[in-house]
Formats: structure tokens, sequence, C-alpha cells
């Protein structure tokens, strides 16, 4: 049994464990990660970061490592998918940095991931143990006991379950039925730039709305390659178990989903020879503090709260999650069960939110008929009124 009055106990390595085992020692404490995978890794695909989140980033020193390999765009700009006629527009660039005190990033899930691994081994007080299924845990009042698979016995202060949609600490902890399919399918690829023709390369996040589907492009690699995400309404194809659902699939497939689009659309999605599929999963918004934390166990990230990506805000929020561990982490004097109340209390209504907005957005994304004309009209009129979101991006 490896044991430690001052360590805190994180089950999962992706985005959200390794920025919680970052805050956490930051805060001081020593930190026991393990991860169920071999090796660590994130999947082929980029995601935006809102002010808001780079904000979290720069307060933990990662400034200049982010700088090296994200992409900052000057624009984000709504594209009609049936058309190509441009919807509105916001300012993304100076304007974001003036107004939220950081700009607004696109970013490789790989290159992110990195970045936090690197800032961990940095920081020196976190054991990494891959290839170990955390199984099952114990909350003894005074401290935490974990167990993986492979028989790997921990002991903690507290136990923080950042192990994603499937979350095994959730479902000992909740008792909850498991997340829900949404009936949404996303597509994705990443290319090179330099592999696609000059009129189909960019440096902007454009989002193209159509009836049912929407598709968002945005540079990432700091702009050298292009990221892709295309999410239409269907089903799971073969019934397969959804947890395991990432499939490959082909341009024609993707082609046959889309229907009826624009040519500069239809021509980027034909020059991508490769891409990946999704299932779509999520839950109802959180409906309180006890889904966020109990006891002296904490959930962080999708864990907690997984979310369409219709507010591009999933990582974003594990990550702020994370900031905020850290701050009630370096609470001093307070018993741990009561600091990580502290931690749900300030984090489950903003999550809930956003996760409510994201089934908002969705809904908007991929309007038909009046909805669909109603929307056009105000994203005409009101442009970057519409689409800026300071209640999300002042955090
Ligand atoms: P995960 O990334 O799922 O990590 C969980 C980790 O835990 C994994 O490494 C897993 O192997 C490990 N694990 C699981 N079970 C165990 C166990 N029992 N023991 C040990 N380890 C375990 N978010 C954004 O912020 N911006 C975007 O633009 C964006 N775009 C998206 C686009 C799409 C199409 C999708 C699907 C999501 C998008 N997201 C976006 C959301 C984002 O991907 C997730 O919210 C984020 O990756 C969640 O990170 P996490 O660390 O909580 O979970």
């Amino acid at each position: 049994m490896q044991e430690d009055d001052q360590q805190i106990l994180i089950a999962g390595g992706g985005i959200g464990g390794l920025a919680a085992a970052l805050a956490c020692s930051r805060a001081g404490w020593a930190v026991q990660l393990v991860e169920r995978a071999p090796a660590f890794g994130e999947v082929g695909a980029g995601i935006q970061m809102g002010p808001n989140v780079v904000r979290v980033l720069q307060g933990w020193g990662l400034e200049q490592a982010l700088k090296q390999v994200a992409a900052f765009p000057d624009v984000l700009r709504v594209r009609s998918a049936a058309n190509a006629d441009e919807l509105g527009s916001l300012r993304l660039g100076e304007r974001t940095r003036a107004l939220y005190g950081a700009p607004y990033a696109t970013i490789h899930r790989a290159d992110l991931h990195r970045v936090l691994l690197s800032a961990v081994v940095q920081q020196g007080s976190t054991a990494l143990h891959v290839g170990q299924r955390l199984e099952s845990f114990v909350d003894t009042g005074s401290g935490v006991q974990a167990q993986t698979a492979d028989g790997l016995q921990l002991q903690g202060q507290a136990l923080v379950g950042a192990d994603g949609l499937w979350s095994s600490v959730r479902q000992q902890l909740l008792h909850d039925a498991p997340p829900r399919v949404t009936g949404h399918l996303a597509y994705r690829a990443m290319v090179p730039q330099s592999d696609l023709p000059a009129a189909l390369r960019g440096q902007e996040v454009t989002v193209w709305l159509g009836p049912k589907l929407h598709v968002v492009q945005y540079p990432v690699r700091g702009g050298e390659w292009l990221n892709v995400v295309a999410i239409v309404e269907g089903a799971v194809a073969d019934g397969g178990d959804v947890q395991d659902w990432d499939h490959a699939t082909h341009t024609r497939d993707l082609q046959t989903a889309l229907g009826n689009t624009c040519r500069p659309l239809q021509d980027l999605v034909a020059a991508i020879q490769t891409w990946r599929l999704w299932a779509l999963c999520d839950r109802t918004p959180m409906a309180g503090a006890h889904e966020q934390a109990q006891g002296r166990v904490a959930l962080l990230g999708d864990a907690a709260h997984p979310m369409r990506p219709y507010m591009a805000q999933g990582a974003g929020m594990a990550l702020e999650d994370a900031a905020c561990l850290q701050r009630v982490l370096a609470e001093s004097g307070l018993p741990m069960a009561q600091r990580l109340q502290h931690y749900a209390q300030q984090r489950w209504q903003r999550n809930a939110r956003v996760q409510a907005r994201s089934i908002r957005n969705g809904r908007i994304f991929h309007a038909t008929g009046l909805v669909r004309w109603g929307r056009d009209v105000s994203m005409r009129l009101l442009g970057e009124r519409l689409l800026d979101v300071p209640w999300l991006y002042r955090g």
C-alpha cells in the first residue's frame, strides 16, 4: 500500500486528470495518478479554448508553451452550409485579449495534453501510473483507499475522479444511470494545410450551419494544420458498444450524411481522405453540488459534467474545475471534506449552465424551417452581440 497523509489520488490522465494533478501539486500536495491506458496520449482532434480557459493556463505559467503549439485565430465566422453566405462573425484576437485578458486559442488535443504532462513532470510531486485502471475505492472518513484492477493499492486524503464520460468513480459515488446517447454523430479529421488546395486553407474559425448538421473548421499546430469536425444527427450505425465507438470512416459516408451543401464545404470534405466517427453522449445538466463532490471524493471534467460540444467548453470546464480545486486545496486549516464542498459549491452551477447552453446551441445550430430563418435574421442583425459570451469568457 502506497500511503502518504499529504497526497491526493487521481483517476484518469486525460486533459482533466493532468490539469488536476498540476493544480494539486501547485497547491502543495503530492499526487498519485492512475491512467488505465498503457501510455499517455490523446485522440487526433482539436479543441477550441475560450479566453476563460486560456486564462487558467496563463495562471499556471503555460502561456509560452501554449504559444509554441496553439493557433490564435482573429475571427470566428458563421456561414450557411447551404449557400456559404456569411451569417455573422465575432472578432477574436486583440478584441478578446482586450475584453477578457486572454486570447481565443485553437489547439491539437495531443499538444495540450503534452503541455500539461510536461508541466506535471516539471512540478515533480506527481507519481504517474499508466496501465492501471481504478477499480474501487473506500472513503473511510479519515482518508480514501483505492485499488486498481492490477492490485495496486493507494491511500490518500482525497480522490479526484477525472476518468471521463464513463467514469467508474462517478458510478460508485452516485450510482446514477449511464450517459445518454444524443443521436448526434461527430466526424473528425485533421490535415496539414499544405495538403489542401490554397482556397481551402484557413486561419479562421468557421462554423457552417445547416438543417440538422453543422461543420466547424479551425487551425491548429501554429496554423499549419486544419481541424475539421462535422456533426450530423443520426443513429449509431451498427448498434455497437458506444463506450468504444470510435470508428475509421470514409469521406463518402460523410458526404452522404451531409447531403446537399454548398460547393466550398463539399470541396473541403472531398479534399480530406481520413475521418473518424464518434457517437456523442452527454448527461442532463448537473442538479446539485452532490454531483461534483461528496465527502473526500470529487469529480472533475467529463466525469462530473459531460456535455455536447456546442459551446466548445468541455475540456475548458475541466481546466476551470482544476483551477478551483487548486484554490480549495490551498485553503489551510479546513477538513478535506469541507474543502471539497467549497469546490463543489463553486463549480456545479457554472458547469450546469454550460451543459444546458450546449444543448440549446445544438438546437439553434441545427434548426430547420422558421426557427432557422429567425436564427439567420437575428445573427445578421445582432452579429457579435449574439455570438459573444461574456458571462462565460469573464469566468
Ligand atoms: P477524458 O478525456 O475522457 O479522459 C479520461 C481519462 O481517464 C482517459 O485517459 C481514460 O483512459 C482514463 N480512465 C477512464 N477510466 C479510468 C479508470 N477507471 N482508471 C484510470 N483511468 C481511467 N472541449 C473543449 O473545451 N473545446 C472544444 O472545442 C471541444 N470540442 C469537442 C468536440 C467533440 C466532437 C467532442 C466529442 C468533445 C469536444 N470537447 C471540447 C470536449 C472535450 O473533449 C472533453 O470535455 C474533455 O476531453 C474531457 O476531458 P476529461 O479529462 O474529463 O475526460
